[in-house]
């Protein structure tokens, strides 16, 4: 190798390394960034999940309906000290939207909510 080849190779090379470590952010100055991190936005109210409509018997087979029906359901007690809440028959949190169920039909009740099949839950 004569020296202009050699001082062309040695050139590129300087030149290329030089290339990498600055596109590897290496030739960057390292600063310490002071900046809080961003804090996380509180839901609104609008962007939260709705609550759960506990009256809804969307997907009840017809059947279903008509056996809450046959019970007197109704989604308030006139009794306020029978109620749903407070009934050995109600399944807690067991239907899929989140609300109450009860052991003697499908669908959704309300925890003031009421039938004739009311029966005081043990203390
Ligand atoms: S039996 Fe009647 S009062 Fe009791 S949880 Fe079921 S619907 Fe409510």
């Amino acid at each position: 190798m004569n020296r202009k080849k050699f001082l062309k190779s040695v050139a590129f090379g300087a030149l290329s390394t030089s290339v990498l470590v600055a596109a590897c952010g290496g030739d960057a100055p390292k600063t310490e960034t002071t900046t809080a991190p961003a804090a996380t936005p509180e839901p609104s109210p609008a962007a939260s999940a709705p609550a759960a409509d506990c009256n809804d018997l969307t997907g009840l087979a017809e059947a279903d309906v008509k056996q809450r029906e046959s019970l007197a359901y109704v989604a308030k007690s006139e009794d306020a000290a029978k109620n749903c809440a407070n009934c050995r028959f109600m399944k807690p949190n067991s239907e899929a939207n989140g609300c109450n169920g009860c052991q003697l039909f499908k669908g959704p009740v309300n925890p003031e909510g009421n039938c004739k099949s009311w029966f005081k839950k043990d203390a």
